[in-house]
């Protein structure tokens, strides 16, 4: 007990010293722990350290863990690749999505959302590094798609998402960062109000704060090096 508390305490700080050198408020940027691969118990530790929301990427895991945790407060975010045909279980559990790419996907989980439940608080995930093979909705597409989810009555769309290509070139990766960056401003240009710039993980939230990053999802700073034997 006590590193989970101690590892959140220093990406805390990091996040707090990345938003001073951008000039930031650093209250402008909330922490996604990402708890892929890690036992309810872990994420119970960090939750007594004051954290409250939470990010999985396998939707059988995300589901059994949010069940096991039901008795906490607990807001949950779905940042995993996400088929058609598992669309229903995260429509009725998670509370945000951040990895629409597809506007298929987007209307199941409209049409699936229960109707007890607020609507579900959505991000486009965008395919920042320009390669074919890479998940995500390429720029061009990002208007119409965003158009369109704000038809379905049961999402309401919240910002973007990326993943950016790993990089040791700075200027590259922030380059990729920017780019999401200027796509949700544009997208505010044209009349929408989106407030989320999903971006930054463990080894990059530096490079995404300096860029604008509002929310950073962070897994192996917090809960350590995951291993994937389960997967
Ligand atoms: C695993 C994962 C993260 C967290 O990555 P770390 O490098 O462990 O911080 C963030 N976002 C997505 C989409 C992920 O799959």
């Amino acid at each position: 007990m006590g590193t989970i508390k101690s590892a959140i305490q220093g990406v805390t700080e990091r996040i707090r010293q990345a938003a001073i050198t951008a000039g930031r408020d650093p209250e402008s940027i909330s922490l996604l722990a990402v708890s892929k691969t890690f036992p309810a118990e872990n994420v119970r530790e960090a939750w007594q350290a004051g954290q409250l929301a939470f990010g999985e990427n396998y939707v059988q895991e995300g589901v059994d863990k949010i069940a096991e945790l039901a008795d906490l407060p607990l807001h949950w975010h779905f940042i995993g690749p996400l088929q058609s045909n598992k669309t229903r279980p995260v429509a009725e559990n998670f509370d945000w999505v951040h990895s629409i790419e597809r506007l298929k996907i987007a209307e199941r989980l409209s049409a699936q959302r229960p109707a007890h439940l607020p609507p579900l608080q959505v991000c486009i995930q965008v395919n920042v590094s320009g390669e074919v093979s890479k998940s995500g909705c390429e720029f061009a597409g990002v208007p119409a798609l965003a158009a369109a989810i704000r038809q379905l009555p049961r999402l309401q769309l919240r910002g973007l998402m990326c993943i950016p290509e790993p990089t040791e070139d700075l200027q590259q990766l922030r380059g990729q960062f920017a780019a999401l960056r200027q796509c949700l401003q544009q997208l505010n240009q044209s009349g929408l109000q989106l407030d989320t710039l999903s971006m930054g993980m463990s080894a990059d939230m530096e490079a995404a704060i300096a860029e604008g990053a509002t929310m950073v999802r962070v897994g192996t700073a917090i809960f350590g090096a995951r291993s994937y034997a389960r997967h």
